[in-house]
């Protein structure tokens, strides 16, 4: 890797303001999944360690908060800007770290840099109300103030975007911030802390910290100066995490697993359609909570669709996110190969066909060619879970209703798709599924002005747009009486 600023890798966990090792200089090796390679090494913290950076976090806070918010926005707004100044930089160690090709990379650095932008400017729009009180001698006053210390948890599939879209609106509100990367993923994280400090964020309001998940994740649900906790990641881990922050009745923002149904209506373009599905299915090597995991496909279109989606699939490049005109980077690990093997093979032994792919790679370690089923049906494993990697398979269906019984059969209500161009249609498919974002006609729905979040056991709470803020607020009565 050769970096314009080599000084945005870095090997010490950020606690403070100050640069540190783990007390027993214990560290965590990050891997390259393109080829195994080291890409670098993190600390390994203790549960100890945890409980420092919380208390510098709880000693920071109130300063932080009793900033004016127009200074907080600034700030933010600088991180912004050194971000996008060094967004090369940033894309080069988030793909040897992660996989994505680099211009995939680089989008989500720029792309999700605006949740910064964003959340800058709303920090200064946190308005409260006054309330025409029921009795003449009192007044009702609301305002709403920062939550206190936050605890994120943040997943590997973007390990440069699921940092700002919670620090943007925790320290825009005045709350400060303890984070806690994926093992696979922190260098991007420590480098993003790098430019914080350069922006002027005061020492102990973002802190990022490594180490074993589970103790972290423990410190975190049972510290009581943690006042909230906001996780992406699995739904499985977002349960126990509920479960742990119990006690202590902790705030929670859950961002957990998706199932998305992307449905294609006989009246779609389907040119269009099948474009959204490339993009929706395949980007991040299919490694996105929102990335279409059950294609439904209608009768009179359902062969044309298929055998467009195959000739997109047969122009994929795979290869090392470094190459140019790469498409699909290796899948994260080789459990997330496994996955996708046992999908298939599921999905086969049920009856379904493989159109495209299949197997792993040629290029070895966790590279998996792009794959097409069709003939699939609710009973196979992929209608049921997640399988976040690049299988697309296609089931058919005849009527409206039978597609959105269909994909509102799962527990999961995170994104679903849909390509119609009736009106109608749009409107009460719209209505009809259960899940916090609807693509009609688009195949990428996530940008920061729009509340990004889920239904059902897809997590609580929305990040972006002007209702990502409120997760990171308390409101506050005030009756003002003997007026
Ligand atoms: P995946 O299976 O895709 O890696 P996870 O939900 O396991 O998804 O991981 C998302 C994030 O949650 C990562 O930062 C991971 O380290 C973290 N994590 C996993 N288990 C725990 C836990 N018990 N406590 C706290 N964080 C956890």
């Amino acid at each position: 890797m050769s970096l314009k600023d080599p000084s945005l890798l870095v090997s010490r966990a950020f606690v403070d303001g100050m640069w540190i090792d783990a007390p027993d200089g214990k560290v965590i090796a990050v891997n390259n999944p393109a080829d195994g390679s080291t890409v670098g090494t993190v600390p390994s913290l203790d549960r100890a360690s945890i409980a420092k950076a919380i208390d510098a976090a709880h000693a920071a806070f109130p300063a932080w908060a009793a900033r004016p918010a127009k200074e907080r926005a600034a700030i933010l707004r600088r991180w912004y800007e050194l971000i996008l100044e060094n967004a090369d930089d940033l894309a080069q160690i988030l793909t040897a770290e992660q996989g994505k090709p680099l211009a995939e990379a680089k989008g989500e650095i720029v792309f999700n840099a605006g949740y910064l932008e964003w959340f800058a400017e709303e920090a200064k729009r946190v308005y409260g109300d006054l309330i025409p009180p029921p009795r003449g001698d009192q007044r009702i006053l609301v305002s709403k103030q920062p939550v206190g210390v936050c605890a994120a948890i943040t997943p590997w599939n973007f390990p440069n975007g699921m940092i700002t879209r919670k620090a943007g609106p925790a320290l825009a509100a005045g709350c400060t911030m303890i984070l806690k990367p994926a093992a696979q993923t922190p260098l991007s994280a420590y480098a993003l802390a790098v430019l914080a400090e350069r922006a002027g964020v005061p020492k102990g309001v973002f802190s990022v910290v490594t180490g074993s998940a589970e103790p972290i994740g423990l410190e975190f649900c049972h510290n009581p100066k943690v006042a909230k906790i906001t996780f992406t990641g699995s739904t499985g881990v977002g349960r126990w995490l509920m479960r742990e922050a119990a006690d202590g009745i902790k705030r929670l923002s859950l961002e957990l697993g998706g199932n998305a149904p992307f449905i294609v209506f006989d009246d779609a373009d389907l040119d269009a359609a099948v474009d959204g599905a490339m993009i929706s299915k395949f980007r991040n090597s299919g490694q996105t909570c929102v990335c279409a995991n059950r294609i439904y496909v209608q009768d009179a279109v359902y062969d044309a669709f298929v055998e467009k989606l195959a000739a997109k699939v047969a122009g994929l490049k795979l290869g090392r996110g470094t190459e140019p005109g790469v498409t699909q980077g290796p899948l994260i690990d080789q459990r997330a190969v496994e996955k996708i093997e046992d999908h298939i093979a599921d999905a086969a032994a049920k009856g379904a066909k493989l159109v495209a792919g299949g197997k792993r790679a040629s290029l070895g370690g966790s590279f998996f060619e792009p794959t097409i089923m069709t003939g699939v049906t609710q009973e196979m494993r992929v209608a049921k879970e997640e399988t976040f990697a690049p299988l697309a398979p296609i089931f058919r269906f005849s009527t409206e209703s039978e597609a959105i019984a269909m994909a509102n059969d799962s527990e999961f209500g995170l994104a679903a798709y849909f390509y119609a161009k009736d009106l109608a249609r749009v409107m009460r498919v719209s209505d009809a599924l259960e899940s916090g974002i609807i693509g009609v006609n688009s195949g990428l729905i996530a940008n920061e002005a729009a509340p990004f979040g889920g239904m059902k056991q897809s997590g609580l709470g929305r990040e972006g747009s002007k209702y990502g803020i409120e997760g990171y607020l308390e409101m506050k009565y005030v009756c003002l009486g003997g007026l």
